[in-house]
């Protein structure tokens, strides 16, 4: 397969591939659009088991970065970079310098943050190569880890969903929760203090202990977690949790999570639909730490301070996205996933008209 017929290509503006012989980095930045403004996206670094797949994972989440980033109203376009590599074993402080250099190459296009098994002392190496990478501490305009701000946007969205299906509160419902890492262990901190009982699992067992320890979690094996007795299901591990495989497993009435790409395909987003589920779209839950990382360029780019409050109100009105959703899904009789699909693109068709009008 070409990079043009790959199925995950989709109009991508850019695809940019990077090789460092002495530090093993092996990277690629896919920039799907700039519409809205440079690409922004975090940083993965994953084992592949070969270029392909990590290219076909790159180009899937540089474009839900588009949309994330439409959805969010914030002046980003979408773009992503996955490094091959083992996050345990294979980090140096070289590799993230040499990647900040291959951010700094693409000379402001795509700004890069942290997602999964890339940290913010991973990033800082990054950041002594190049101006492009956000979600550090330490200077005026830091915005720091983005995590807990995407379980803030996850909470308040998923809270929204269980109103919309179970009409009450979070109090007493339970929920399962996929994956303990930086979003969810902080979604299961905040599920807990709202009054919920969790369910948890993660291939991680340090990471469940932990949860358990805090919340009173009751703990499941990783393949149990679809089996589990709960209100709502949360994938916040990684993509394609739900399939035609673990759909009719689930009992649960609201699937609200912070993961990227929890929909295998179009068909599973029919079938949750046709069960009468409501599915909160990843892609307009969890933008709560790209919008975190928007207001830390924005203070960048002019030169002042950080501004919580320019957050908190893109995060109000990215729950309010999320209704409008959820409103029009009910109305047209329509997967919540192809209704937000059909705003974002509308949004990401206005910016490009837009910029061509200004050329
Ligand atoms: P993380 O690596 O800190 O956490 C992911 C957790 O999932 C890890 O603890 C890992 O052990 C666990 N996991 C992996 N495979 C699993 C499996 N099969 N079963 C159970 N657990 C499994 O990453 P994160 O930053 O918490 O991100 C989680 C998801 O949210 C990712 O899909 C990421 O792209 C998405 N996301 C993160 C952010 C953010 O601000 N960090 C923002 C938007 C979206």
């Amino acid at each position: 397969m070409t990079l043009f017929d790959n199925p995950a290509f989709e109009g991508h503006e850019g695809v940019h591939s990077f090789y460092d012989e002495p530090t093993g980095l092996k990277c690629i930045i896919a920039v799907h659009s700039t519409a809205r403004g440079p690409a922004g996206g975090g940083c993965r670094m994953w084992p592949y088991p070969d270029a392909e797949a990590a290219l076909t994972d790159a180009l899937r989440l540089s474009r839900a970065m588009s949309y994330k980033n439409a959805m969010a109203d914030i002046d980003l376009g979408g773009g992503k970079s996955v490094i091959i590599g083992d996050s345990r074993t294979q980090k140096t402080p070289a590799l993230f310098e040499v990647f900040g250099r291959c951010v700094e190459a693409l000379g402001g296009r795509y700004w890069g943050a942290e997602d999964v098994g890339v940290t913010p002392q991973d990033l800082a190496h990054a950041r002594t190569q190049s101006r492009y990478i956000v979600g550090l501490d330490g200077h005026p305009a830091a915005s720091g880890d983005p995590s807990p701000v995407t379980a803030d946007g996850v909470f308040r969205g998923l809270r929204l969903c269980v109103q919309r299906a179970l009409g009450r509160d979070l109090d007493g419902i339970t929920v399962a929760i996929q994956g303990v890492g930086n979003v969810g262990r902080h979604l299961a901190d905040r599920l807990h203090a709202a009054g919920a009982k969790l369910v948890v699992t993660d291939v991680n067992e340090a990471a469940v202990a932990d949860v358990v320890a805090r919340t009173g979690a009751k703990a499941v094996a990783p393949g149990a977690i679809f089996d589990a007795e709960a209100e709502v299901f949360a994938p916040c591990a990684l993509g394609g949790a739900i399939t035609a495989e673990t759909l009719p497993r689930l009992s649960a009435k609201v699937i609200a999570g912070g993961a990227n790409n929890q929909l295998a395909d179009a068909d599973v987003g029919r079938a949750v639909f046709a069960r009468g589920m409501i599915y909160a779209p990843d892609y307009v839950l969890n933008g709560g730490g790209i919008i975190n990382v928007a207001g830390e360029i924005r203070a960048l780019e002019a030169g002042g301070l950080f501004d919580p409050s320019w957050v908190e109100g893109k995060i109000t009105q990215m729950t309010a996205t999320l209704a409008e959703v959820l409103d029009r899904s009910a109305a047209e009789a329509r997967p919540t996933n192809e209704v937000a699909d059909q705003i974002a693109r509308a949004r990401l068709a206005a910016a490009k008209q837009a910029r061509q009008a200004a050329a």
